[in-house]
């Protein structure tokens, strides 16, 4: 017998709809399949056929409302948006609608850690699964991570912490959904394709703090005006990171992280103990560090594990040096903020490349970002659009691909110079995604290293 969760839907022998079979999809429908429900699953066709005549109980295109019938419980796709006629529709029958982390919280056992926010989810996720590692404490890491969180749910006991790393859109239809300690990262301008506005965007993300009570706790930036904002609505305990903060949280004194309360005061790390290149990272490791500390999961030995992070693939990782230029692969960023959030924290000249295909962000905020940069390279489909957003701000160039890239870097660039590939906008105009754009960088740079010792 699976351990009880959190408010359980009645599903056996009844029919749910799941919309969307993407990884979360499948996740889920196998899950409520797991549970005796009958899943209806809803897609136009891109999962396997193998894996659905297993799985489903039916299948149906998102045009046909016959997939309605009956069903006792709509399960939403973080790709499918809310507005979509078949969820209206389930609606309008009165079927409620949850996204596929609302569903999996229903059924698993233990406690939340639910980590949002713009930028820096999944290194935060990774470095306070890294820390609990270390730590003995039992815990799963999923969500937007790597592995959907209905997949996980089996394995799950009560005395678990369940790292979730959730997105604005998996936020919009949750309901039961609980976090133990719920942690915002800083909101900026992003996903503006699907959201009418910023306070759209971020009433969404806000919501990873509901049902919150005075027993959780709440990580946010207190200087980030969103953050400061939920911070002054939450009923939880609010612990912030920032580098001046006079109440509870993980503070910077000097080269000290300290975490303090109205009682206490207590170095847990040191700056020189978080191995990422950048500012942003420190701020990341900072929300990392006060959700162990604001958790009472904090001990000494954490700090040595702190310095053992490797971070993750893609995000402000260092590909070494040619010729005494660095090259660093931020394939990862994707908006205007992790690009201003890479070069403030990189020390010396830099050779940006920005490029891919704009999700509707206005770079002209970066113009003043620009002073430490020698060249801006742009490539892809937004690059006449950059080069208007950015024109007169900094020498811009002008690639086809990324081996020309590589050339022009080592040709402009001067030893002490890092090459920083923090693309800010979405890959998909070339790639299938930012890990794939993220592999072909790092297969450039290889190309050319084995060119010049050839
Ligand atoms: P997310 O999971 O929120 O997308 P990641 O940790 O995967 O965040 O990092 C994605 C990109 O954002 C990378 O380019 C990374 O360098 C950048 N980034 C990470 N943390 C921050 C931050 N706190 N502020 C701005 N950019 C960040």
């Amino acid at each position: 017998m699976p351990e009880p969760g959190h408010n359980e839907p009645q599903v056996a022998g009844r029919r749910v709809v799941v919309h969307g079979l993407a990884r979360s999809g499948r996740a889920a429908a196998e899950l409520l399949r797991e549970r005796g429900a009958q899943v209806v699953g809803v897609d136009e066709g891109s999962f396997p056929r193998e894996w659905a005549r297993r799985t489903l109980a039916a299948i149906y295109s998102s045009a046909d409302p016959g997939a309605l019938a009956d069903a006792v419980l709509f399960v939403l796709s973080p790709g499918i948006p809310d507005t979509h006629p078949l969820v209206r529709a389930a609606r309008q029958r009165g079927i409620p609608v949850v996204s596929e982390i609302e569903l999996a919280y229903r059924f698993a056992p233990g406690s939340l850690i639910a980590i949002t926010g713009s930028k820096g989810k999944s290194t935060t996720a990774a470095l306070t699964g890294h820390l609990l590692e270390a730590l003995g404490v039992e815990h799963v890491v999923a969500g937007n991570i790597g592995v959907p969180f209905s997949a996980v749910v089996a394995s799950l006991r009560p005395r678990h912490w369940i790292v979730l790393e959730v997105s604005s859109f998996q936020l919009e239809t949750i309901d039961a959904f609980h976090a133990r300690a719920a942690v915002q990262l800083r909101i900026s301008p992003d996903h503006l394709d699907r959201y009418p506005d910023i306070e759209a965007y971020a009433a969404a993300k806000a919501r990873v703090a509901q049902r919150q009570t005075a027993e959780d706790l709440l990580v946010v930036a207190p200087d980030d005006t969103w953050g400061a904002r939920l911070a002054s609505v939450s009923a939880a305990r609010v612990a912030g990171f920032a580098t001046t903060w006079k109440e509870t949280g993980v503070v910077r004194d000097g080269d000290a992280l300290v975490w303090r309360t109205p009682e206490s005061q207590q170095v847990l790390a040191r700056v020189q103990d978080v191995p990422l290149l950048g500012s942003h990272n420190l701020e990341n490791a900072m929300a990392a560090l006060a959700i162990l500390a604001g958790l009472g999961l904090w001990e000494e030995r954490a700090r040595a594990a702190l310095r053992t992070f490797r971070g993750l693939e893609f995000r402000m990782q260092s590909c070494g040096e040619i010729s005494g230029i660095h090259f660093v692969n931020d394939s990862k960023s994707t908006t205007v903020e992790s690009v201003r959030a890479a070069v403030r924290g990189m020390p010396g000249a830099l050779l940006l490349a920005l490029g891919g295909r704009n999700k509707g962000l206005d770079f002209r905020s970066l113009r003043d970002d620009l002073a430490a940069v020698r060249v801006v390279f742009l490539y892809g489909e937004s690059a006449p659009q950059l080069a208007r957003d950015l024109a007169g701000a900094a020498h811009l160039e002008r690639v086809s691909d990324l081996d020309a890239l590589l050339r022009r870097a080592l040709e402009i660039g001067q030893p002490g110079d890092t090459l920083l590939f923090s693309p800010g906008c979405t890959s998909f105009d070339q790639f299938d995604n930012a890990e794939h754009r993220g592999r072909e960088f790092d297969a450039a740079v290889e190309r050319v290293r084995e060119a010049m010792h050839a």
